[in-house]
């Protein structure tokens, strides 16, 4: 496999200016690294005006695939080939995709992960919306973000935390069983199991 993209006509949101920008309808990490870096900072995904400078997020269905993952941006279930070896997941926008990119690449697993959220959410007492940030330090903390009174907040969270969630996972392969296929990771997966 190799990365795809394609020229595609925008017009601008402020100016009204139409021009072309890239797209990418796959993105082969293995085969173009500095792609990956681009996917975590989020640039890949922001058109930006030749003729006033307006950036936009661009949202459009594409794949992205790395040694051991394979995820899809897509607002709907659709079925991929390719999946052998790989684990398969499916995201309906463009931020947690990044945060997916971000998690595989530290080496971590985004269903222990994503049970991590649930209880960290728990012990802050707050309905937030959490994403992975990176880990930080020699003890490998995890820090998470978000979104409050218009700003961004970092919160830290011990690894010990997230090993624990991984016992979780490993104690219930109902869980595990779950993951056939392109599946959907997220806040409302987690809160099924452990509802
Ligand atoms: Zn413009």
């Amino acid at each position: 496999m190799s990365s795809v993209s394609s020229s595609r006509q925008f017009t601008c949101g402020r100016c009204g200016s139409t021009y072309t920008a890239g797209v990418y309808q796959m993105i082969d990490a293995q085969a173009d690294p500095s792609l990956k870096e681009k996917v975590k900072d989020g640039s890949l995904f922001v058109r930006e005006c030749p003729s006033c400078g307006h950036r936009e997020l661009i949202n459009a269905p594409v794949i992205y695939r790395d040694s051991q993952v394979l995820i899809c941006l897509s607002d709907r279930g659709l079925s991929v080939e390719g999946l052998e070896g790989v684990q398969g997941r499916l995201v309906g926008d463009v931020g947690s995709l990044i945060e997916k990119v971000k998690v595989f690449d530290a080496s971590l697993d985004d269903v222990p992960l994503e049970f991590c959220k649930f209880v960290t959410r728990q012990e802050l007492g707050k309905d937030v919306d959490l994403k992975f940030l990176r880990l930080e330090g020699a003890d490998h903390d995890i820090i998470f973000t978000y979104p409050e009174n218009g700003a961004m907040q970092l919160l830290s969270v011990g690894f010990n935390v997230y090993e624990d969630c991984c016992a979780i996972v490993r104690r219930n392969p109902g869980i595990t069983d779950s993951l056939e296929g392109l599946v959907k990771i997220d806040r409302e997966w987690a809160e099924h199991f452990l509802r």
